[in-house]
């Protein structure tokens, strides 16, 4: 070995890289370096015929080669160029050479040092995929984009990759992190682990950590041997946190082989990147978000513009379902003391059946949210046994009931429930939602109440038309029955009026099914009745638990059916006329609402059953005036009569005693026999027809003046008989008769003479209607006359009867159907009853005629 050969080793192996001095094609000296970087002896090396063919790779020898030549012609080739060696393996080694001449190894001589860029390469892939994928991160639009991309990404260059999300000193690994690590914590810690737990190195530092023993820093945090991590020996993991709004809220760790400082300060970089594009994802999320909370609010409000339509509401409580990822909601209108279920998504049919009515009586959310008019957060428990979603609801969900308002007022309950956290966002969207959803609900009662009351304006009009138009007082009753009813939406309805003696109260029309009883109930006017107090009290009276309430009798509420009623007086200038009772078998809480429409209808109800009496009363003094015209007439036609019969029967009744005499005198004188006798007892017989005309003519035109006196009764029928006998003759024989007197009517006040005068006029008629004989029965009993006592007296009798087209004319004078009859027979009669203050009438018979005769007891 030559002194400069040794020098010139001395040299290379004081070089810290791969180095080698060569000439020519042929090495002079090599250092260890290199060989260690190629896998061959320095012999190996220093035997090569040709450095370019041996150590390079066969593709880029040309290139080496020719560039050799143009530098030693002393062209201006750069000393630094980048080739591609071949390793004694036949592997290729990326690498860099630096050239410079060496005179110390003789002319021509070359420096020749080389890099390992191998290592370097693996570095800038690495930092090329940091690059890469913090540009893919940055195109994603949402926070799980950007997770996830990032995660394929380094997990298809052979990392394991796992994300930890930061709060509040808190952490757990967001989902697709695996690794024994990963594993391990989640065994013990299945949601959020407590960062104090676990010592992990700069994980809120923005700078990128190598962790260059991982097996050993696992089996140190998790207090397990290293050999449970032996599979991870040669494992190296790098660690940064993610700063989100400067705040470190992620922290990435990935896990594989090759990781060194150099990676780790470029992962801190990454992560930064990474930060930011959560940061854009994140804006553009809230972006969205309030874009979709725009749409939310829109929807509801033109669901709103749809007033009243169910399926409108039903669209926007699905949009909210859907645009908030809310589980269930349900809203509620506020009815008084508890919310009615109007619509529900997302409840199941159970609890929806219970939460028709939610009572706000009671401790709850939703009566707390109902009272306060705050929105108020609860655990699903409160909701009652059966939760929404049945058994898909499972770890603590977050509910929220937020009071509808208009003004001061909480009209309505819109009840959230979430499976995951409801965020401060959510409660935002949900509470605008529900200021938009309390004035659709109010524009909803105004339309409702606004139709309502055309409605009842329109059934007043109608009803108040058939009212107006009633003929009688009994139909306005009726008709107010009716109007009641259909008005106050109620089954029954009852008009009750005072009875003429102002005691009490009866039934005088009804609406609905009729009860068997009622209307026989007079309700005492000083009674306890709702119905006896309204008409006192002049205030309309009502209850909801009639069977419990001291003001219902309890027989009337039995009898009636009713659980709740309502009375309402009818008020004619302020003074009642009647009450009108509304009546309900279930419950029912007459509001004010009922009592506005019932007061209204109750005045126009008084002011018709007004008219309709009016009307009533104008009509009877019409008929009273026409009868007492018809009497004043026929009074002063019987005067004439009368004045007519005296001066006739004057005039008459002189000749007819001459006639008498003078026929009396021819018998005396005659003793006439043969056609004498004949002729003579004609002329007797007619001139004591025409005194028997003469004499009934003057008793019906005779002014008549009853002098009542005790009369016995049974007496004065025998005396009528005989007389009657005597004046039928023998057409009276084949009569039978009959009597009975009750004991109750023995005795009678009346005008003796008239009354037997009366009772011969009827008894003669019944024998004459029975010339073969028959049966002619007399009755007397007591008796009912306008309301007080009186005799009546049937006279009947076994003859034709009075043919049906003569009975109406049988009581004029001069109306007869016998050849010998005078016609005034029955006219006499009827002024004899009528001047007692009686009355007689002939009822309808099959058989025989029968005269019903009433006279007042009293006279
Ligand atoms: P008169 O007996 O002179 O006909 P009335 O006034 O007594 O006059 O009777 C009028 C008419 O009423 C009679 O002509 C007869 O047609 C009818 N009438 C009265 N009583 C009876 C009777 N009991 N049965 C059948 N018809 C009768």
């Amino acid at each position: 070995m030559s002194e400069s050969a040794i020098d010139l080793d001395t040299i290379v192996e004081g070089i810290p890289i791969a180095a080698c001095i060569y000439r020519g094609p042929r090495a002079l000296a090599v250092n260890r370096r290199l060989c260690a970087l190629t896998g061959y002896t320095r012999e190996e090396i220093l035997g090569s015929a040709n450095l370019f063919k041996d150590f390079v790779m066969p593709e880029e020898m040309e290139r080496l080669a020719a560039r050799a030549r143009a530098r030693a012609h002393g062209d201006n080739v750069p000393d630094d160029y980048e080739f591609t060696g071949r390793s004694k393996a036949g592997l290729p080694i990326p690498a860099r050479a630096r050239v410079s001449p060496f005179p110390a190894g003789g002319p021509g001589a070359v420096l020749w040092l080389c890099t390992d860029e191998s290592e370097r390469s693996k570095l800038g892939a690495i930092i090329r995929l940091f690059v890469d994928a913090s540009v893919a991160a940055q195109h994603e639009t949402t926070e799980e984009g950007v997770f996830g991309v990032v995660r394929e990404k380094l997990e298809a260059h052979g990392l394991r990759v796992s994300f930890v999300e930061l709060q509040g000193g808190r952490f757990r690994f967001l989902p697709g992190s695996s690794g024994p690590f990963v594993q391990a914590v989640q065994a013990l810690h299945p949601g959020w682990a407590e960062l104090s737990a676990f010592p992990l190195r700069a994980s809120s530092s923005s700078q990128g950590t190598l962790i260059d023993d991982l097996p050993g820093m696992l089996s140190q945090i998790l207090k397990r041997p290293r050999n449970d991590f032996a599979g991870l020996a040669a494992e190296r993991a790098v660690v940064t946190a993610i700063p989100v709004d400067g705040e470190a809220r992620y922290v990435l760790a990935c896990s594989g082989s090759g990781l060194d400082n150099a990676i780790a300060n470029a992962f801190g970089l990454f992560g930064r990147q990474l930060g930011a594009a959560l940061e854009t994802a994140r804006g553009l999320t809230l972006l969205r978000r309030s874009n979709r909370e725009l749409l939310v609010v829109n929807e509801v409000a033109s669901a709103s513009a749809r007033l009243g339509s169910g399926r409108a509401l039903s669209e926007a409580l699905q949009q909210l379902v859907g645009s908030l990822a809310i589980d269930s909601v349900a809203l509620f209108r506020r009815d008084e003391r508890e919310l009615v279920l109007l619509d529900q998504q997302g409840f199941d049919k159970t609890w929806a059946a219970t939460a028709q009515r939610l009572p706000l009586g009671d401790a709850s959310p939703w009566a707390e949210a109902a009272s306060s008019g705050e929105r108020v957060l609860f655990a699903l428990d409160a909701l009652g046994h059966a939760s929404p979603q049945g058994a898909r609801v499972s770890a603590s969900p977050s509910c929220v009931a937020i009071p509808l308002r208009v003004r001061d007022d909480v009209n309505g309950m819109l009840l959230a429930v979430r499976r995951a956290q409801l965020t401060e966002d959510d409660l935002r969207t949900l509470s605008t939602v529900a200021s938009q959803m309390a004035v659709s609900l109010e524009n909803v009662a105004l339309l409702e109440q606004a139709q309502r009351r055309v409605e009842e304006l329109s059934l007043l009009l109608e009803l108040g038309q058939e009212i107006l138009g009633a003929p009688d007082s009994g139909t306005v009753l009726e008709v107010a029955a009716r109007l009641f009813a259909r008005l106050l939406h109620c089954p029954r309805a009852y008009v009750l009026l005072p009875n003429a003696s102002g005691t009490s109260l009866y039934v005088a029309a009804s609406a609905g099914p009729p009860l068997p009883d009622v209307p026989l109930v007079p309700l005492p006017l000083d009674g306890t009745s709702l119905s006896a107090r309204a008409f006192q009290s002049r205030a309309p009276q009502s209850t909801i638990d009639a069977p419990h309430d001291v003001r219902v009798p309890q027989e009337l509420a039995q009898r009636f059916q009713c659980r709740s009623s309502l009375a309402v007086p009818l008020l004619s200038h302020d003074r009642p006329v009647g009450v009108i009772a509304l009546i309900e078998a279930g419950e029912r809480l007459f509001g004010p609402e009922d009592l506005r429409v019932s007061a209204h209808a109750a005045q126009l109800v008084a002011t018709a059953i007004d008219s309709a009496r009016l009307h009533e009363d104008l009509r009877t003094s019409y008929g009273e005036l026409a009868r007492a015209q018809a009497e004043l007439v026929s009074r002063e036609r019987l005067a004439a009569l009368g004045e007519l019969s005296a001066s006739i029967a004057h005039e008459v009744r002189n000749p007819l005693g001459v006639i008498f005499n003078s026929v009396g005198s021819l018998r005396r004188i005659l003793k006439p026999q043969g056609d004498v006798e004949l002729l003579l007892g004609i002329v007797g017989e007619e001139a004591d027809r025409l005194n028997r005309m003469v004499g009934d003519l003057l008793d019906y035109s005779r002014p008549l003046q009853p002098a009542l006196q005790p009369v016995q009764l049974r007496a004065l029928v025998e005396e009528a008989l005989e007389s009657s006998r005597k004046q039928a003759g023998p057409l009276a024989e084949a009569v039978e008769t009959k009597l009975h007197i009750g004991r109750d009517v023995s005795t009678v006040r009346a005008d003796e003479r008239l009354l037997r005068q009366a009772l011969v006029n009827l008894f003669l008629n019944a024998m004459q209607a029975m010339p073969r004989g028959g049966r002619l029965v007399v009755d007397a009993r007591l008796a009912d006359l306008s309301g007080a006592a009186a005799v009546k007296i049937v006279i009947a009798d076994t003859g034709p009867g009075v043919p049906a087209e003569a009975r109406a004319r049988i009581w004029q004078p001069f109306f007869t159907t016998k050849a010998t009859g005078t016609g005034l027979g029955l006219a006499v009669v009827k002024r004899i009853v009528e001047g007692h203050r009686g009355r007689i009438e002939l009822s309808d018979k099959e058989s025989g005629a029968e005269f019903r005769l009433l006279l007042p007891l009293g006279g």
